[in-house]
């Protein structure tokens, strides 16, 4: 399925490809390649940022964390040095014997010295408060509150919690809080014997104030810096709802596990990126078991990151724009030579300035096209200049051969001595003057000329000379006929001539001018002028001539007629004699 859908896009790709110009196509690879490279570049910025910046950002909730739960440790440790300074101070009991107004001012005097102190009082080992600052529970019996009995035992710090005998007594606060406290309490002891317990509540006032202030915490961090403080049990001391636990039992014991990390709080709808530290205590102080946290939503921490990798991709946006922009313009370089090659190209052989493709620049490639395509053009060139003489000579060679068949063929129907028609020439012509006749009836008629004679000439003079007679017979025949009759020399000294559209008198009129022509002509040979006379027999078509040789027959007939008469005249014959003898 996969493998077809790769084949139909890359079939796909093909069908388009002859259709994008060499521009759209490197246009849409750079922007591919620059897609592809902005992509890949701000999503790798964008995740080694933001992981280096949650490591830093790790580093200093981390150190947060752990600056505050130190910090925490320290006070408590102070504060209960304090308590146990002036727990110790009077060694012989002097003071601690003495009557309530004067252990009252002493405790006094301490809690002035300490603004966080809220209450110190001093218990009898029953539990009855014997002496306070400010007057406060005395007389009141605190035997049943955890620091007076842990108190007996030794130095107890108790834990935060609401002010329950105390409340009463004090002002509301002026943030409308409730007063909580931790109390620090221990034995007051007189030579081994325990005689009270000395008790101290600290106003829960001071981490608040602290975690504000924690050290090397700057305060664009801090302003967005959430710092809890976790009991032991995971009830939230310092916080957004106090008296809650907010992580699991697992996680709790995981981060008491582990004393300080990092991790992501997910329980949020924005991940909050957490450091955690456990308070260990200081020096004598053996600490409270609680759990510093601070927190930072992830968004906020991660805006940072996410600045950086909309930088880069901003950067990474505008070179793919250049890149684009290059690449359209390389494209154009790329096809210039191309687009103007074609134009030319498409000229040549209609426009006829057009014969040569002119020299293309701006690239290697370029110029050996150029190069290739008008050597390409030359040789067709070559090629067609060769096509031409070749053809050239041809039409001359067959000019020519027509030529000599014309020669030849009318050297075939030419008499040589006479330059007449000779027997077979005369023959087709006669055909065809009777094919006319048989079609269209109009008049043929022949005459049959024969020199008298001859043979005597011939031997009188000599057979050149004879010729030379024939010849000027021949001669003086032509000049008597017109251009549309036909004369040929049968033979010897014979003559035809063929007449078209002649009646009997017109036949019988030029045979009598030829006869005339002739006996008043003479023939030149060495000076000596030769006298012929000829005698000619004279005949028109009939309707039952068969062909042209029924014709030509009769006109032998009427020529025999005239030599039987005496020679040197005309005699007619109009039908044939066997077909007269038959009518007869
Ligand atoms: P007739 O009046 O009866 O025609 O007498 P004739 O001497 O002319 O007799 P005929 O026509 O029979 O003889 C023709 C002679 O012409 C025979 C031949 O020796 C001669 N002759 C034929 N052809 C040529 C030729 O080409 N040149 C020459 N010089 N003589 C030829
Ligand atoms: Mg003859
Ligand atoms: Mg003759």
């Amino acid at each position: 399925m996969r493998k077809f859908g790769m084949r139909t896009l890359v079939g796909w790709l093909w069908a388009i490809e002859d259709r994008m110009t060499l521009r759209m196509q490197i246009g849409a690879g750079a922007a591919l390649l620059s897609i592809l490279m902005v992509g890949a570049l701000t999503a790798g910025a964008a995740y080694i940022s933001s992981h280096q910046v949650s490591g830093l950002l790790d580093a200093r909730l981390a150190e947060v964390a752990r600056g505050t739960s130190e910090r925490l440790d320290r006070y408590m440790f102070t504060r209960q040095r304090e308590l146990r300074l002036f727990a110790g101070l009077d060694q012989n009991g002097e003071m601690w014997t003495s009557d309530p107004s004067r252990i009252r001012k002493e405790l006094e005097n301490l809690k002035y010295g300490f603004e966080d102190f809220a209450w110190i009082g001093l218990a009898d080992t029953d539990g009855k408060v014997v002496a306070a600052t400010g007057r406060q529970l005395e007389g009141v019996s605190v035997a049943t509150q955890p620091w007076f009995k842990n108190g007996l035992k030794g130095i107890a710090v108790e834990d935060m919690h609401e002010a329950a005998l105390l409340a009463p007594l004090l002002d509301r606060r002026h943030d409308d809080d409730l007063y909580r406290f931790v109390d620090i309490a221990m034995p007051i002891k007189l030579f081994g014997q325990t005689i009270g317990v000395l008790g101290a509540y600290l106003n829960w006032d001071w981490p608040k104030e602290m975690s504000q202030s924690v050290s090397g915490v700057r305060d664009d961090e801090v302003g967005e810096t959430d710092i809890w403080i976790l009991g032991k049990d995971g009830i939230i001391l310092l916080g957004p709802s106090i008296g809650r636990t907010y992580y699991s039992d697992e996680k709790l014991a995981a981060m008491r596990a582990a004393k300080s990390g990092t991790f992501v709080d997910r329980q949020t709808t924005v991940p909050v990126l957490t450091a955690f530290s456990t308070t260990i205590g200081h020096r004598d102080f053996g600490g409270l078991g609680w759990i510093v946290v601070a927190r930072r939503p992830a968004d906020v921490a991660l805006a940072a990151a996410a600045q950086t990798a909309w930088w880069i991709a901003e950067i990474g946006l505008a070179i793919g724009l250049f890149g684009i922009a290059g690449a359209l313009m390389l494209a154009s370089r790329i096809a210039r030579p191309i687009q103007s090659m074609t134009s030319e190209a498409d000229l040549i052989g209609r426009d006829p300035k057009t014969t040569m493709l002119p020299r293309q620049r701006g690239s290697v490639e370029a110029t050996q096209m150029t190069r290739s395509l008008r050597s390409l053009l030359r040789r067709v060139g070559f090629a067609e200049e060769r096509t031409r003489e070749a053809e050239l000579r041809a039409s001359d060679t067959a000019r020519q051969f027509n030529d000599d068949i014309e020669e030849l063929r009318k050297l075939a129907a030419t008499d040589p001595l006479t330059n007449l028609m000779n027997r077979r020439a005369f023959l087709d012509a006669a055909n065809d003057a009777m094919d006319y006749y048989k079609r269209y009836r109009r008049g043929l008629s022949a005459l049959m000329i024969d020199i008298d004679h001859f043979k005597k000439i011939n031997d009188t003079h000599g057979h050149a000379a004879g010729d030379e007679v024939i010849k000027r017979v021949a001669q003086l025949i032509g000049e008597c006929i017109r251009s549309t009759d036909k004369v040929a020399r049968l033979g010897g000294e014979e003559f035809i001539v063929l007449l078209r559209e002649a009646d009997l008198d017109s036949s019988n009129f030029l045979a009598e001018r030829i006869r005339r022509a002739v006996a008043d002509g003479t023939a030149t040979y060495r000076d000596a002028a030769i006298v012929a006379t000829v005698s000619v027999g004279v005949t028109i078509v009939a309707e039952n001539d068969r062909d042209v040789q029924d014709l030509i027959e009769r006109a032998d007939q009427a020529l025999y007629l005239a030599k039987n008469n005496g020679r040197n005249c005309v005699r007619q014959m109009l039908v044939h004699k066997e077909a007269a003898a038959n009518v007869a």
